[in-house]
């Protein structure tokens, strides 16, 4: 009998578990058996992992997954395109799966299924027990939607779409995001790198990128950053937006720093009519204070998103693939780590840290 090794996370203050489960022979008719080539870990796994929210343990955690089809359940033929799926199949797949029948699964939710599965999310103590990244293994649900990757994109290139880069498109679909002049990004870390090349493809003519780190905002100027602001306690942020706005101020701004107190700073960066899309200040007790007079009277938008209804994953990857000559998406991801626990801890620490964007656990 074959085994996959996967590390548990038992807890907050625990450490984590080296952990080995039996492989099926078989998957179930609906299931695949996926070789996992490569998982990177997302700020939120570094969250849970710190105790920042309540979670189910044990837990095999990592949600930004590639791999190879092992095995093919008998009924499972086509990936979400609609292409033929075979076995040796490089592919990733939806961090979420939905039970196609709730109100939220019939109302264009379905990330928000009241049934609804995460890899990397949930209990790992019944069977098919793998179901998250960190794991040389994983098994996919009924349900789930897969998408072949292009030949012409590696691992590192397609791994964090699963979270990031497929959520951060939703986000601009959803404010509807088209030709602008000015569009900001609040955050720099694996989402704000992928805003600054999705925006800037979906018509952005100036992306102005703030952070607190330098090196980041670096990184985002190789992503279609125009203008870059470091933010800190002295930086006089919105007088350096009107500035480059020559007065006029953002027509879109996206926040992905996680931090709820760069909200309101946000809310007076745009402009009449503006738009905000929030994405990263999802733990709780987020809170921050507005005054709504600002947004009745600025007409502006706020449009919230969790997670991202499965198709944006397939756009998103067929966005990458398109313009991967342009932008270095390789880059997002580093340095790569073991499948251990004392490696998978480094990882986690390297993010928290924010020495790494996207670090990487190589599993076979
Ligand atoms: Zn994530
Ligand atoms: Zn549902």
């Amino acid at each position: 009998m074959n085994y996959s090794s996967a590390i548990i996370f038992n807890g907050k203050g625990n450490p984590l578990e080296e952990k080995s489960f039996p492989l099926i022979e078989n998957p179930e008719k609906n299931e695949v058996l996926v070789e996992i080539t490569l998982a990177t870990i997302c700020g939120s796994d570094v969250h849970t992992w710190l105790g920042h929210r309540p979670f189910p343990t044990p837990c095999i955690l990592g949600h930004e997954i590639v791999g190879k089809i092992t095995k093919l359940g008998e009924n499972v033929k086509h990936d979400f395109s609609g292409d033929t799926l075979n076995i040796g199949d490089r592919i990733v797949w939806s961090m979420t799966v939905g039970c196609d029948d709730c109100f939220f699964c019939k109302n264009s939710i379905p990330q928000k299924c009241v049934n609804l599965f995460k890899y990397g999310h949930e209990r790992s103590d019944a069977s098919p027990f793998l179901n998250g990244g960190l794991s040389k293994y994983i098994i996919l649900k009924k349900n789930t939607a897969i998408f072949k990757i292009p030949d012409n994109l590696t691992d590192e290139e397609v791994s964090p779409l699963m979270c990031a880069g497929a959520c951060v498109l939703n986000g601009l679909d959803l404010a509807n995001f088209s030709e602008c002049d000015y569009f900001i990004v609040q955050g720099c870390g694996a989402l704000g790198i992928y805003a600054c090349a999705f925006g800037k493809e979906l018509g952005a003519k100036n992306i102005i990128a703030i952070d607190k780190i330098q090196s980041r905002l670096d990184v985002a100027k190789e992503f279609g950053a125009n203008y870059t602001i470091l933010y800190d306690d002295q930086t006089q942020i919105v007088e350096e937006i009107k500035k480059i706005t020559k007065g006029k101020k953002a027509d879109y701004v996206i926040e992905v720093t996680g931090d709820p107190t760069v909200i309101d700073l946000g809310i007076k960066s745009l402009r009449v009519g503006g738009k905000y899309i929030l994405l990263g200040a999802l733990y709780p007790n987020s809170k921050f204070t507005i005054d709504s007079s600002e947004i009745i009277r600025n007409v502006i938008q706020l449009i919230g998103l969790h997670n991202y209804s499965p198709e944006y994953l397939g756009k998103s990857i067929e966005l990458v693939s398109n313009t991967n000559s342009k932008y270095p998406y390789h880059k997002i991801v580093g340095p790569i780590f073991d499948l251990s626990a004392s490696d998978v801890e480094k990882a986690f620490l390297s993010l928290d840290a924010k020495k790494s964007i996207r670090p990487g656990i190589k599993t076979n």
